[in-house]
């Protein structure tokens, strides 16, 4: 296949791809990660069907019993990873300068309800596929489009946060952000970082990643499309502490099935334990016992004050549409 930032087609194995759940091979197929030899990504070939993996993310991604899911009742709440985006916007823009927003994939939302502390007059739209996290979208403020040219070139802020490493068709995600962002608009994006060659090789699962950005070819990414780069950064926990926690995830949720979605025992565990102590417990404490048990939000806050440490397992880069 092509590459899907530069479209040249020479490509070279890197590795095997690994699941974290077995079951979705059925949506993501069995791809090998290869890297372009022109502009360096590395990415998922062959990229799976695209109806398969709308499939995937309206139905399948949040499901129960999966390690995404989450409880209507009790949404999560923001951390300081969410804080630190607004740290960063906020850095290049004032808060009351700030009209209207538009984030891609934003899951439950957690950064809306920032957004409503923060910037309390701006509108807050998005486009997520995801079925379970609507009502909980609606509940913090957000207002879903069916396309992104509703926008109109007005949004002052973009947001893309753990979610371009979902696409298989990056000049689809930049339709997305051409169609939303105003001249000189901002457009925040956040993926894991991979760098195959410097320690990323020993990483515990891929999936559902298809693309896997370094540094290096995120900002290249930005800039082939016209966009300055105003700030690249490495964010939060070292790898070898996320590749631990990863193993931790796959352990309880490495068998999930529709038909079995509790198979586990130890997942079972963590769904009593939560409705048994999320009512009894101030939430500090049970966001902390949910760390230690779920390795669910795995940074502390600790890990989000300090930036550019050589092992950070994310990117972060904020740019400016020209
Ligand atoms: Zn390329």
């Amino acid at each position: 296949m092509s590459c899907p930032n530069c479209h040249a087609d020479v490509e070279t194995f890197v590795d095997e791809y690994q699941f974290n759940i077995e079951y979705d091979r059925e949506f993501l197929g069995t791809p090998k990660i290869v890297q372009c030899q022109t502009c360096q990504l590395c990415y998922c070939s062959p990229m799976p069907d695209n109806e398969k993996l709308h499939d995937f993310y309206a139905s399948i991604y949040r499901s129960k019993g999966r390690s995404h899911w989450f409880d209507q009742n009790y949404p999560p709440p923001p951390q300081m990873r969410h804080k630190s985006y607004i740290s960063t916007l906020t850095s290049y823009i004032k808060p009351s300068d700030i009209n209207l927003i538009y984030e891609i994939g934003p899951g439950p939302g957690e950064i809306g309800s920032l957004w409503k502390e923060v910037a309390p007059h701006a509108t807050i739209k998005c486009s997520e596929l995801d079925q379970f996290s609507s009502s909980t979208l609606k509940a913090r403020g957000y207002q879903m489009v069916s396309s992104s040219t509703e926008i109109e070139n007005q949004a002052d802020v973009v947001m893309g946060l753990h979610c371009l490493e979902h696409f298989s068709d990056i000049d689809y995600f930049f339709e997305l952000v051409e169609n939303a962002v105003k001249p000189n608009g901002l457009v925040l994006v956040e993926v894991p970082n991979c760098p195959f060659n410097r320690g990323y090789k020993g990483r515990t699962y891929d999936s559902p990643h298809l693309l896997f950005f370094t540094q290096e070819t995120l900002q290249n990414m930005f800039e082939s499309r016209g966009y300055e780069v105003l700030s690249s950064t490495t964010e939060g926990a070292s790898f070898k502490k996320q590749f631990h926690l990863a193993q931790i995830w796959k352990n309880l949720f490495g068998n999930w099935t529709p038909d079995q979605p509790h198979q586990s025992g130890a997942n079972r565990i963590v769904s009593l334990l939560k409705q048994t102590i999320r009512r009894s417990l101030p939430s500090q404490v049970f966001e902390g016992l949910r760390i230690i048990i779920k390795g669910k939000n795995i940074q502390t806050d600790d890990e989000y004050y300090i930036h550019n440490l050589p092992d950070s397992w994310l990117i972060r880069i904020l740019a400016k549409k020209k």
